[in-house]
């Protein structure tokens, strides 16, 4: 009888181990996952180099534009530093430019490059600044974005690498791209101010 009662909490203890080492594996699976999401949104430690200091012509996207981190923290608004240096997202319909229809050309917040124009301007519904195309080919570039659990197209500044945005397929005519953008990596330049 008490030979049987050993064997039982004999078995009841390998259950037991197996159990935990079955928590452990979980438990190292979920640290992995999380390492890897905050790998994937963590700042570029590369940033901290500084390339090359903008010129004069804001527009030329040959010419790098970047700053340490510690610059950039100087030079953004906090809010502004987190969306376009560690790829926030400003809530909908908060942004300053989600419902605008002036006319102009919306350059880049951080560093004055020319972005994305009001003629190509739509109301997505979405509560965020969107657009169909950049305002050249050239004006920003593109990242895979993994975060999240889904694959998205980030968009970013090709100057100075701010992060814009995302694109997406669901856009209008003639394009059929929808960039979506946080309005605190935009400033709109009205069109008189261009002339
Ligand atoms: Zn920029």
């Amino acid at each position: 009888m008490k030979d049987k009662m050993r064997k039982k909490q004999g078995k009841l203890r390998w259950m037991n181990q197996d159990l935990s080492l079955i928590f452990i594996l979980i438990l190292i699976f979920f640290l992995f996952l999380l390492s890897s999401f905050l790998n994937s949104r963590g700042e570029k430690t590369g940033e901290s180099i500084i390339v090359k200091k903008g010129n004069n012509d804001m527009n030329t996207t040959s010419t790098k534009y970047m700053r340490a981190k510690q610059e950039w923290r100087q030079v953004l608004t906090p809010e502004q530093y987190r969306i376009t240096r560690e790829k926030g997202t400003e809530r909908p319909f908060t942004g300053e430019y989600w419902n605008t229809h002036d006319t102009g050309v919306y350059v880049c917040s951080s560093c004055g490059k020319q972005l994305f124009s009001s003629e190509a301007k739509f109301d997505s519904g979405t509560g965020w600044p969107s657009f169909f195309r950049p305002i050249k080919e050239d004006s920003v570039h593109y990242e895979v974005d993994n975060t999240l659990f889904m694959k998205r197209i980030e968009v970013l500044c090709s100057r100075c690498d701010a992060h814009l945005g995302h694109v997406f397929n669901d856009g209008p005519p003639p394009t059929g791209k929808r960039y979506c953008l946080n309005s605190v990596a935009l400033k709109l330049v009205p069109e008189e101010k261009n002339e």
